[in-house]
């Protein structure tokens, strides 16, 4: 039994929003955020502009919400960002925010499924908003068997280095915090 089928047996139709995503679609979020071209947000979600923030404060705006290219777990294909197809009506656009997933959101049954049966078939949240510095995402799953190998062969080194050959905006920002940056996005990660 795998986890999709357990999860069809209980009604629920766990679709991928998003799974395997390379360095260069990455680096072209990030980019495109650095330079103001798609909206950077606050905590709250409120829109920041840009062109009003310095590069330190562009690189943590960008990274409440998006991965450093090379750092995203979705880059390993060990991860997904999951939803459930038959809670929402034909044409719903998924936003995979806090509300859909709490009480009286449509994916709310789903994600208190998973916290209970997804660690049966070695899937677990690595982002719960605790030790790791990326907010909780209830919908972020990942397959810790393939993970956890992934996670401890990229060190700040090889990170380093696909960095450093990128043509990655702010890169001498990142490059100088890329230590902190490991450790806090790529490192910590939330146990169950
Ligand atoms: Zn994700």
């Amino acid at each position: 039994m795998n986890l999709r089928r357990a999860a069809l047996a209980a009604g629920f139709d766990l679709t991928p929003v998003s799974s395997f995503r390379d360095f260069e679609r990455q680096l072209s979020i990030w980019n495109a955020k650095f330079s103001g071209e798609r909206p950077l947000y606050d905590a709250e979600g409120r829109a920041l502009d840009a062109s009003q923030l310095s590069p330190g404060e562009r690189v943590a705006a960008i990274l409440r919400w998006s991965a450093l290219p090379g750092a995203s777990r979705h880059h390993w294909g060990t991860d997904l960002d999951l939803m459930d197809a038959n809670a929402i009506p034909p044409g719903y656009r998924v936003q995979l925010n806090a509300a859909e997933f709490e009480a009286g959101g449509p994916f709310a049954r789903l994600a208190e499924w998973l916290e209970t049966h997804a660690v049966r078939f070695g899937f677990f949240r690595p982002f719960r908003g605790v030790l790791s510095g990326v907010q909780a995402e209830p919908w972020h799953y990942s397959f810790a068997p393939l993970a956890e190998p992934a996670r401890r062969s990229l060190t700040p080194s090889v990170l380093q280095d696909a960095l450093a050959a990128a043509p990655l905006l702010g890169k001498e920002t990142v490059l100088g915090r890329l230590e902190e940056l490991h450790s806090r996005y790529v490192a910590a990660i939330d146990w169950p």
